[in-house]
């Protein structure tokens, strides 16, 4: 079979297939490094396997793809026309999923941070600054 992607293609299909290391993540993590904040990603330990885990803020933060995380009220998240009833199952289900890491996490103590697809598509410095605010508590006045 011929491999109608290139390597790099290839390898972006395949990390949004699985889910992880989409250019969203990435960009909030460079983000925070370049700031200094130092991270684990993906830790097995926390319930949903959090993005970005900062033990020394006690935040893990979530970066969530809009149709994937049913995100309501949203521009990008609209159910597929074919196949409505599993499509609607399938993302009620993560979103519950989400919803029940998030109960637990909070429940161990930890802040949970949510940055939304379309937060960072529409406008992705302020956005990254509030969520820097969010980390360190620092007053935010949003704009
Ligand atoms: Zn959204």
């Amino acid at each position: 079979m011929v491999d109608k992607f290139t390597k790099e293609k290839r390898s972006e299909v395949m990390s949004r297939i699985r889910g992880k290391n989409t250019r969203i993540e990435i960009l909030v993590r460079k983000w925070l490094f370049s700031l200094g904040f130092r991270y684990r990603v993906f830790d097995k330990r926390y319930p949903g396997r959090p993005d970005i885990v900062i033990p020394k803020y006690r935040t893990v933060i979530f970066v969530h793809g809009c149709f994937w995380h049913a995100h309501e009220n949203c521009k990008y998240f609209k159910i597929p026309l074919t196949n409505i009833e599993y499509w609607s199952e399938k993302l009620q289900r993560n979103k519950f999923r989400d919803e029940k890491n998030v109960r637990i996490l909070e429940s161990m103590g930890w802040r949970v941070i949510i940055v939304w697809e379309c937060e960072l598509k529409s406008d992705p410095s302020s956005r990254l600054t509030k969520l820097v605010c969010e980390i360190v508590e620092c007053d935010y006045e949003e704009s």
